[in-house]
């Protein structure tokens, strides 16, 4: 039997069991194994990892472990200054995009309202997502952590919160995407671009007061949904502002 020690930083505890987190641990194994099989099999998708130390020296996900090996494994945006490390990410991707997997249409929707660019169909498959997130560039939200272990992934990330508006206060702060917000942008049904339109086209499509009060339309090419700032969007104000004050 070998041994190697294992030290896991920040978020990615949240991956492991409660005697594992935030220490030094020691793990056991038989065959020599790829460093990324051995974390997968403790739990922590290679998605949520930065950069892994070996014995000090920064090695990637094929590295075999060897016994004796002291190992240290540091999530995506830990911004501990350690010059010369090898980062195991792909650069991040421009234009943040997503892709969410069938538990969090209502993310989606929260995510569509403060206008990110965010693909969701309540019937996709792994595969699916998989593709989505490679083929448009996209990073792929999950409640699943399984499917951050497949290989193709490159972007990827596990919601850990489960109300809805935490769960957007989280995916704002992991990308760092507060100068991102662009609210009421985006049909929330659809995901596309609103347009501006002129109130005559259609007023007759309009509640009455509505009619009276308000002057400001846009509409969705895709669905015909016709959006203005009405009252029932302050519950949605709300949270914005809550997110643009949180931290
Ligand atoms: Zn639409």
């Amino acid at each position: 039997m070998k041994t190697v020690h294992f030290r896991f930083y920040e978020e990615l505890n949240d991956f492991l069991t409660p005697e594992k987190r935030k220490t030094r641990f020691e793990h056991h194994f038989i065959d020599r194994a790829s460093v990324k099989d051995m974390i997968e099999s403790l739990g922590v998708p290679h998605t949520e990892i930065d950069f892994i130390l070996a014995n000090g020296k920064s090695v990637d996900f094929s590295y075999l472990v060897n016994d004796g090996d002291e190992i240290s494994i540091y999530p995506v945006f830990e911004s501990i200054d350690i010059s010369e490390v090898q980062h195991l990410r792909a650069k991040p991707l421009r234009e943040p995009k997503f892709v969410l997997d069938v538990h969090l249409g209502k993310l989606a929707r929260y995510m569509r309202m403060i206008g990110l660019n965010t693909a969701y169909m309540n019937n996709s498959t792994d595969d699916e997502l998989i593709e989505t997130s490679l083929k448009e560039k996209r990073a792929l939200l999950t409640k699943d952590r399984g499917i951050l272990k497949r290989n193709e992934i490159t972007h990827g990330y596990w919601i850990r919160n489960e109300n809805t508006e935490e769960q957007l206060r989280e995916v704002v702060e992991r990308f760092d995407l507060k100068n991102q917000i662009k609210e009421f942008t985006r049909c929330l049904e659809c995901n596309l671009t609103l347009i501006e339109i002129k109130k005559e086209k259609i007023i007759e499509r309009l509640p009455p007061k509505v009619k009276d009060w308000q002057n400001e339309f846009y509409f969705c090419e895709k669905c015909d949904k016709i959006y203005w700032k009405g009252t029932h969007i302050d519950r949605m104000k709300n949270i914005i502002r809550r997110i643009k004050e949180a931290g």
